[in-house]
């Protein structure tokens, strides 16, 4: 047995080398959501564990499998970390009085916990950027969710790398009449389903739909579809929402397979998908959700919503080559001798007081000018900033510029500030 503790599989550090894409995508997320009107809201990993199962479903993989799930120490109370961040949000909602007249926009960026089995783009702990709008029935927020997921890939640069695939889920009434219609239509195909789909066959038929298993493929293709057993106001709500996409000029796909794996679904159901990343193609998956609030206790209030998994963005980001955010600081140190070394962090600070939000990395440790200026050059700063015995009694130091072959000149300490704005300013 090794001494070394490692991460728990599916589980992942984020390291510093990959933290540019992160920040570069959720600047982007923030400024989006903040530029639609949006709020940021942020509710606790762990639920009880009835929240989810009454929500997602009982028949569904999340619930059934997929869950971290654990009695509480003290009460017996049964608990799970989140699998996706609808559930807590309408509690959250409802428990604070957030839907009661009036339209609430809000998101959350935060890790989600499924205990599947992982694989590129498929984690244990995973992150997902989640938005909600609670208040509006219309298909006229469906689009502007979907317009804004538009705007989000084409700031990122990766518009063509995504295509949009919608359906919708109907209402619960007319879902069950087409429930049946699926189920024989299955029953014709006994021999060929897989375990899973027999396993579905009868409790969650629709899920077959969404089955990942190409052997399946033709048999699906050709099952009834819930877009032809739509009852008369879905029927609309989709046809307008298909409207709008087309006003608004933004491509789309009518997919009778998207079903998405959660049960609380109705009407306009969407994902973005990439041929990019294998099977684990859906980047980003939501839709409404028009009678979750209303079964968890609240007033009846339609919600539409979606999940994006950062993971998969970052993969497909790499995968086209994004440029990710990189911070580059603008100064390092070169102290040389005691007298300077010790007056350095000082003049540092006064730096600092004097530039705000300057980047300035130093150069802790000390060491020879020729390791000094080793390490000065893989920082990637513009210029080093060089100071000895005799730059201390003049009350000089030495800007070095590291980037331009290697100019030198000598600056008032009273001149560096300005000097080093105007730097900036160029
Ligand atoms: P999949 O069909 O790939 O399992 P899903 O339908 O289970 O996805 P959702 O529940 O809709 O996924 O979650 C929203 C998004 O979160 C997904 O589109 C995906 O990008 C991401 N996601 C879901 N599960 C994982 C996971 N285990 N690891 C990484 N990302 C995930
Ligand atoms: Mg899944």
């Amino acid at each position: 047995m090794s001494n070394k503790i490692n991460a728990l599989r599916g589980m992942h550090d984020c390291l510093p080398a990959e933290i540019g894409y992160w920040q570069t995508i959720e600047g982007h997320l923030r400024s989006l959501f903040a530029e639609y009107g949006y709020s940021e809201i942020r509710t606790p990993l762990l639920e009880e564990t009835r929240l989810f199962t009454r929500s997602i479903g009982e028949v569904t993989d999340i619930v059934e499998k997929e869950m971290y799930t654990f009695p509480d120490q003290n009460e017996s109370l049964s608990l799970s970390l989140r699998p996706e961040m609808t559930a807590g949000i309408v509690r959250a909602g409802i428990q604070h009085g957030l839907f009661y007249n009036q339209i609430q926009k809000l998101w959350q960026i935060g890790p989600a916990f499924r205990y599947e089995r992982p694989q590129k783009g498929r984690y244990r702990q995973f992150h997902q950027a989640d938005v909600e709008v609670f208040g509006v029935e219309t298909p006229d927020v469906d689009a502007e969710m979907l317009a804004m997921l538009a705007r989000f890939w084409q700031r990122l640069g990766i518009a063509d790398e995504v295509k949009l695939e919608i359906n919708s889920m109907g209402t619960a009434v007319s879902r069950a009449q087409y429930r049946e219609k699926l189920i024989h239509y299955f029953e014709g195909f006994m021999e060929q389903l897989d375990e899973d789909s027999k396993r579905r066959l009868y409790t969650n038929p629709l899920r077959i739909l969404d089955s990942k298993n190409p052997e399946l493929n033709e048999i699906i293709a050709g099952a009834p579809k819930l877009l032809d057993h739509l009852d008369p106001e879905s029927k609309e709500h989709f046809d307008l929402l298909c409207q709008q996409l087309d006003i608004l000029e933004i491509p789309y796909i009518v997919n009778p397979r998207i079903v998405r794996g959660m049960d609380y679904y109705t009407r306009t159901v969407f994902e973005w998908t990439t041929t990019k990343l294998g099977s684990q193609g859906t980047v980003c998956g939501g839709g409404r959700y028009d009678k979750m609030v209303e079964e968890l206790g609240g007033r009846s209030t339609p919600a539409i919503g979606f999940g994006m998994g950062m993971e998969r963005l970052i993969l497909l980001c790499q995968a086209c080559d994004v440029k990710a955010n990189e911070s580059a600081p603008l100064l390092t140190t070169i102290f040389l001798g005691e007298k300077a070394t010790l007056q350095g962090l000082a003049i540092v600070e006064s730096l600092r007081n004097e530039i705000s939000h300057v980047e300035i990395l130093t150069n802790l440790g000390g060491g020879s000018m020729k390791s000094q200026m080793k390490k000065a050059d893989r920082s990637g700063a513009k210029y080093a900033l060089i100071m000895g015995e005799n730059e201390l009694e003049q009350d000089i130091v030495i800007l070095k510029d590291l980037r331009e072959n290697g100019t030198q000149e000598e600056i008032a300490r009273t001149e560096l500030a300005t000097f080093l704005r105007a730097k900036l300013a160029e």
